[in-house]
Order: C-alpha cells, then structure tokens, then sequence
C-alpha cells in the first residue's frame, strides 16, 4: 500500500472510491504520521481508537456518495467534540469534555468523515503565532524556527506536514487565512452566519467564521459544502439553500471584475510581497479578468477598530469561566469571590488577560461611547466602503499577510507587532464578507506567501473559482521536507 497522505482530499477520496484504499488503511497511514510528528506539537488531543473504530464501521458498510466517504479529520481544539476533550488551547478548560458536538463537525461526521484529534490553537483563538497555547507552541513543518501563524496554527502544520487529509479552523480576524498562507495551504473565512457557530468556544460572536482548511481549491470547496448549512441553533445563521460548491467549481473567470484596493499598499511593506501582489494581478488577468484600482478609504481603521470589538465581545463571552460549573476551578481563597479570582487568574495566559482587560475598559462607563461605540460606527463605514466597491467590481484581490511566517519568539514581547500581522485579514470580519487565502508564491527565504481575495456577501462560489483558476496558472511547488519524522 502506497503512503498517499500527501494527496490532496479530492485525490484520496477517488480511492476510497476505487477500493484502491480502506478507510482503516488510510486511518492507520495518518496516524503513523502523527505519532512521528510530536516535535511539531500540533495535537492536544487524539481519538485513534474511536477513529479506527469509525473506519471499520465505514469500511464494513460503505457509502460512498457521501462528500466525505471514510475520511479522518483532525480539527482545531476550539470546536466542541461530544465525550471528547475541548480545551480551546486554554488552562481554563484544560479539563473539559463536552456532552454534546459543534454543528459544524456534526455536519462533517454526516457526510461520511470522523474524527482523528484535536488540534492545538492560540488561547481562545487570540493570537497570530500559535504561541498563547497553554500547551505550547505550534512548529510550522516549513521551517523548525517559524510560526505557523494563528491561531489556527495547529490545524495549518498538520495540514502541511500531512497528519490531516484536511482541517477546519475558525477565523475572527484573519486566524485561518494567516495561518494559510504561513504553511502554503488554502484558507477560506466564509460569510458570517454560512457556518453554524454553535458548539464552537466562542471569541467574538459578531466575527467569528468556523472555514476549511486544505490543501487545494478543490479540497476548500468541497470541505464548505460538507460544514456549511442553516443552523436554527445559531440565531444569526443565514436560512438558505444548501450550495454544490465542489460540483459548481469552474476555472473560466474571463470578464470578472476584480478590485485591486490602494490601501492596502502599507508602510514598509517587503518588496516581495508587492512583487507577488503584481504577479497575482498579471496571472488573472492572463486569464481575462479585468484589473480595476479601487479606493476602501476607511481600512485604515480597520486594525484598532478589530482590537476594540474583539476583545469587547471576549470579555463578555469570557465571563462564564468562573470555576464554578465547569473547566478549571482553583483551590486556594476563602471565599467565593477569591474563587473566582484565583479560577481565572491560575486558568487564563496573559494574552487572554490582556484582552479581558481592553474589552472590560472600553465597554465600561465613561468609556463606552468614545470606544466601543466608536469604533461600531467605523465597523459601519468600513462594511460601506465594501459595498460601494461591490456595485463595480466582483471580487477584491490583496495579499493575506504583510510578511512571510516568522520566526518563533520574534513577536511575543510586543503585542502591537503582532497585531500588525493581521492588517489585512480583518477588515474582512468586521464587514462579514467571505475571503480566500491561496498560495501564491515563495520569498527569496523559500517560505510560502499567500494572496486573498476578498468577496460579496455570499459570494464564496466567485472567489472559489477564481482561486481555482489561479491556483490552475500559478506554478507555486511547497516542497516541505520531513526534517521532524
Ligand atoms: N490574530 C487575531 C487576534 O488575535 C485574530 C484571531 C482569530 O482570527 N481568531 O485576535
């Protein structure tokens, strides 16, 4: 038996198809991979006998028209795993196993996938390094100094190093597209309300997508289709049809309109990454898509508007994390209240601390209005210039990240550089549109850069196929070696 877990989703589910490969055989090949892949500590928690259990069942009565037929997943530890451990790479939960199962993982176990583990994350998704994890940081397989981004840093390495045919992420402000283009796979932040959020720890609800994760276009479009739906346990789930992504998938893009926005030229951005931008630009319109300079004049704002909502909402969402029905309760105090204190302040990182304390003083009173609601009304204006520029073009082409994956420890003693990384991830979130990161090329380091594509509400099927189109014409080769096995 061939090892083919550096296939693409797509490749490997045409042999299950064949019979050319069990699911039980393929199981197993991923989970040799994972057990000799501990240097790069992408696992907090693995499931292999429920996996192989789920194989047998598959491989002893198969179905094979389902979109994922047989298919092991690992996904990021901030989904809610029924009887399965869900700590949201925090201390707090480091104890927690749900009763009940997200509903984007439900849908992927309903068609035809199962579980391999859970992978490891920034604390409550807040990072762009995967270095806030209570259970250390994440090694991108490209390089063993580097990040693997964040804050799904975890599913991002153990795509590239090929310990998941596939993963699924959540994005907030840019932490599945970031950690996409650090490792030189495919991120895809779907439209608010596409993906149920329910069951998924939550960060920020008014931004927070759960996406795929994957080697290729293909892989995305059908991983979408497999994990989005209405969902009446989200109340701000869209009520629509269910979308054929991977069967609508089409690379002939001629005559789409697509934006090429002057902001997003920043400051002291690497020459490379302008170079990548041109020729990403060169390579669509080869294809016969018209290139049109467009103006989103209030993205300026977008970062400091980002890092007042967020953790805003984090530090309302984080408040149930008192030690008393679940999760880490700590011994020490002689009251309640020192209960509390001492539950959260043993339970959560710094970073995590760092956000309660913004998101607690720019919602508290005397505050509130020259912060918090301020920065709702530029939210507003940036979600504005959007729609202005969407009556003129079809999609917005930038690049994902102002820089390569860098290198570990480079960023942690300086909050602010590591927010900058997220500069053009967010607007994105804060204007609920879906967004696309590819690989698009390497830097004189060898390290995998990425481009985004940035489209209407609803849209994913546009920036889906002008990804593919691209992805068809760009000669991008992410040969990682296995330096960890
Ligand atoms: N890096 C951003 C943050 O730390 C985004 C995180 C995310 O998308 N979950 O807030």
């Amino acid at each position: 038996m061939n090892d083919i877990t550096n296939q693409s989703l797509d490749e490997i589910i045409k042999k299950i198809k064949s019979k050319e490969i069990s699911s039980v055989e393929l199981t197993k090949l991923f989970i040799k991979n994972i057990e000799n892949a501990k240097k790069l500590n992408t696992f907090v928690t693995t499931a292999f006998e429920q996996a192989l259990d789920n194989a047998k069942k598959f491989d002893d009565n198969p179905n094979f028209d389902q979109l994922l037929p047989g298919i092991p997943l690992a996904v990021k530890d901030l989904f809610c795993t029924s009887n399965i451990r869900t700590t949201a790479g925090s201390n707090i939960l480091n104890n927690f196993v749900p009763t009940y199962e997200s509903t984007v993982t439900k849908n992927l176990w309903d068609n035809g996938a199962f579980l391999l583990g859970k992978l490891n994350c920034d604390e409550f998704a807040m990072g762009s390094s995967n270095e806030t994890s209570h259970f250390g940081n994440v090694i991108n397989p490209v390089g063993d100094k580097l990040v693997p981004g964040g804050s799904s840093g975890g599913s991002s390495s153990a795509l590239a190093a090929d310990l998941t045919p596939a993963t699924i992420g959540t994005d907030t402000g840019g932490s599945i597209r970031q950690p996409a283009s650090f490792t030189g796979t495919v991120g895809l932040k779907p439209t608010y309300g596409l993906c149920s959020r329910w069951g998924i720890v939550a960060f920020a609800s008014s931004l927070d997508q759960a996406g795929p994760m994957t080697k290729t276009v293909t892989d995305c479009s059908l991983m979408l289709e497999a994990m989005s739906g209405f969902d009446e346990k989200d109340s701000t789930s869209i009520k629509k049809e269910k979308e054929k992504y991977s069967k609508n998938l089409k690379d002939n893009i001629k005559g789409l309109k697509i934006g090429i926005p002057k902001e997003y030229r920043v400051n002291n951005m690497p020459k490379e990454i302008d170079k990548l931008w041109e020729n990403g630009k060169k390579i669509l319109k080869d294809l016969g898509a018209k290139i049109i300079d467009i103006s989103l004049p209030h993205t300026k704002y977008a970062l400091p508007t980002y890092y007042i909502v967020a953790p805003a909402e984090a530090s309302s969402n984080l408040a149930r994390y008192d030690g008393v029905r679940y999760g880490h309760r700590s011994k020490k105090g002689k009251d309640l209240i020192e209960m509390y204190e001492n539950t959260r302040s043993e339970g959560f990182g710094d970073e995590v601390k760092r956000r309660i304390l913004i998101g607690t003083y720019v919602l508290s009173s005397g505050y509130y209005d020259a912060y918090y609601l301020k920065a709702q009304k530029v939210r507003q204006l940036i979600k504005k210039d959007f729609d202005d520029n969407f009556t003129k073009v079809d999609a917005i082409l930038t690049p994902s990240t102002p820089s390569s994956a860098f290198k570990i420890g480079e960023k942690t003693d300086n909050p602010v550089s590591m927010y900058l990384n997220d500069i053009f991830t967010v607007p994105a979130n804060l204007a609920g549109l879906p967004a696309i990161a590819f690989p698009a090329g390497l830097d004189n380091k060898g390290y995998p850069l990425g481009l985004q594509l940035i489209g209407k509400v609803l849209d994913e099927q546009k920036i889906l196929n002008i990804a593919y189109a691209f992805e068809k014409n760009c000669k991008f080769n992410n040969e990682i070696k296995k330096w960890w096995v």
